[in-house]
């Protein structure tokens, strides 16, 4: 039965499950032990390569994912009240999760990038939320497919997903969100979440997301307190550019409504291609070696190979994302019972 698990299978997605629980862990403890590793395994390491999962197998993702592993514990050891969420406070967590995107993204060039237990703290902070409202909500209802932050990204970069993979959180389902994220073919961030405040968060994070991504990699990275000195430009930069990025959005679709998927798609390839044209090449020592790097590659590489690596990325995100076909698949495989 497609989208029911074996138990082979359910055993090697627990095992999973733990080890991405355990690196997690190991990561956050280094952000106090040894800040410089915490710092550099967060986000030099698990940060660049999220957006590209989320393009090509977001559902494996939704199954691993430590931070949603921690909300949906209750709900596993029987211990969540399984309260249903409304549309209308889903609509709010929803904008809740932007938000909170917008203001905190913005935040690492100031102090989290460089402040390993501030970051480290805040992610202690933010478990605490996720694990008391899967005490409360049903399902993904009191995290995953709510309030956290990292939801609309998901859902702008993972409308069409290159893999399907089984469900390994829900193994009946409750009917916790209405459209389920898991198993719905093609959701946006526009179409995600069916209350008019959910409908207006999807156009705002779709629009302004190309330039919020251009505008961030603009600012400096400040160290120390400089950077709350410097609040005006960590912040002023990337909101200038995202409102541009956005009344360009809300303009095309305005005069090309029968196009906005197409405009939609073409946007959340933007956002992604502009994080990559800027990430990409430090990964490989290339530019600033303390930006970035994993590996030192550039006493091998030609110069122009920084443009080659940019003009990859944008080749393989505009391919799988906009030019692909047959790409009608959801995030997860469906239950038999949806
Ligand atoms: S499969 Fe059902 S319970 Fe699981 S996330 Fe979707 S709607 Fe919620």
């Amino acid at each position: 039965m497609e989208g029911v698990l074996s138990n082979l299978e359910r055993r090697i997605w627990r095992l999973l499950q733990v080890l991405a629980w355990a690196a997690g862990m190991f990561i956050w403890g280094a952000l106090f032990i040894d800040p410089r590793l915490g710092l550099h395994l967060l986000w030099n390491v698990l940060i660049p390569i999220a957006p590209a999962l989320f393009v090509i197998a977001p559902g494996a993702w939704r199954n691993v994912c430590p931070l949603g592993s921690m909300a949906l514990a209750p709900h596993h050891i029987g211990w969540s009240q399984q309260k249903r969420l409304s549309a209308v406070w889903r609509g709010r967590l929803f904008f809740a999760a932007f938000v909170l995107l917008i203001v905190v993204a913005p935040f690492r060039k100031v102090l989290l990038d460089t402040n390993g237990p501030l970051i480290g703290a805040l992610l202690f902070a933010v478990g605490l939320v996720a694990i008391g409202m899967g005490l409360v909500l049903s399902q993904k209802s009191g995290w995953c497919s709510s309030l956290c932050p990292v939801y609309p990204v998901e859902l702008l970069y993972g409308s069409q997903p290159v893999v399907s993979v089984p469900n390994a959180h829900c193994h009946t389902c409750l009917r916790c969100v209405s459209p389920c994220s898991e198993s719905t073919v093609g959701l946006t961030p526009r179409t995600a979440v069916e209350t008019k405040l959910g409908r207006a968060t999807g156009v705002a994070l779709t629009g302004c997301f190309p330039g919020f991504v251009w505008g961030w990699y603009n600012v400096p990275m400040f160290s120390g307190w400089d950077g709350v000195r410097h609040l005006h430009i960590a912040y002023g930069i990337p909101y200038a550019a995202a409102s541009l990025s956005l009344v360009v959005y809300v303009t095309l679709c305005g005069v090309r409504p029968k196009q906005e998927d197409l405009i939609t798609g073409i946007f959340a390839t933007a956002a992604i291609s502009t994080y990559y044209w800027f990430r990409l090449p430090p990964v490989f020592g290339i530019g600033d070696p303390d930006a970035a790097m994993i590996v030192d590659m550039s006493p091998w590489l030609p110069t122009w190979s920084a443009t080659a690596l940019r003009v990859i990325a944008l080749g393989v995100f505009g391919w799988l994302m906009l030019a692909r076909t047959n790409r009608r698949r959801a995030w997860q495989t469906q239950f038999n019972s949806l």
